[in-house]
């Protein structure tokens, strides 16, 4: 699976309001990679974050999945495209609070009329540390054990790419770390690539590829 976006640009508004929150951003994610976007509250990250997966579409440039302009499919491919194909993991979990862990994390599955893989859930629960409290509904579990099942469900349907928008952003530094160590694993072990937004310098500085955004702009940290 190759990520490619082309020349992204993303306007609000019209005349006086008009707001550029993406200016031709480009950039490739291969199978393998571990990367993190940082950048200022109101720099573009969010934006850039939903053109990448589908959750909205460029006013110019383009986002091809394996060749596929995904920006030209109609709603319902995309949408279906989006659940079989990408994860999302979110600063507020998004966990239904009347579901169990485990009900929970095969819920994209049950969305897709597709049966639950016991040996599947089983790794990704023993990968992230929470075999013990699959049948803990959400507020029986502390923020960063909440943040591990939204990993497994962001994973459950076996997707090529993970999106995390500010996934440590409602924890305390040290759930936090332990959090972009479980991504680092996801990223490793999985071999799925993980792409990490965040406005914190070292969570960013956890990814194997830095890329900054400033005003829209988007460019790539040099490696040391
Ligand atoms: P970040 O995620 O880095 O905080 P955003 O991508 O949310 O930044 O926003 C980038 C810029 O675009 C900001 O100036 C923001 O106010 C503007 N913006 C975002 N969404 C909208 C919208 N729906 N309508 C108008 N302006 C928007």
């Amino acid at each position: 699976m190759k990520i490619e976006a082309k020349d992204l640009c993303k306007t609000y508004g019209g005349g006086e309001n008009r707001v550029v929150a993406l200016n031709r951003a480009s950039l490739a994610i291969g199978p393998g990679d571990f990367l993190s976007i940082m950048g200022p509250s109101g720099s573009g990250k969010s934006t850039l974050l939903h053109l990448l997966s589908g959750l909205d579409r460029p006013s110019a440039g383009s986002v091809l999945y394996d060749g596929v302009n995904i920006s030209a499919l109609p709603d319902k491919a995309l949408s279906a495209f989006r659940r079989r194909r990408i994860g999302f993991i979110f600063q507020q979990f998004h966990l239904l609070p009347v579901l169990t862990a485990r009900e929970n994390i095969l819920m994209p599955l049950l969305l897709d009329k597709q049966q639950p893989n016991e040996e599947y859930l089983g790794q990704l629960a023993g990968l992230l540390g929470i075999k013990e409290r699959l049948g803990h509904l959400p507020h029986e579990l502390s923020g960063g054990q909440q943040q591990r099942v939204a990993i497994a469900r962001a994973l459950i349907a076996r997707p090529e790419v993970v999106f995390a928008d500010e996934p440590t952003g409602n924890l305390d530094s040290r759930s936090g770390g332990e959090v972009m160590e479980l991504l680092r694993a996801v990223n490793r072990e999985l071999g799925r690539a993980v792409v990490v937004i965040t406005h914190d310098s070292r969570i960013a500085a956890m990814a194997r590829r830095r890329l900054t955004i400033v005003d829209g702009v988007l460019s790539e940290v040099a490696q040391a």
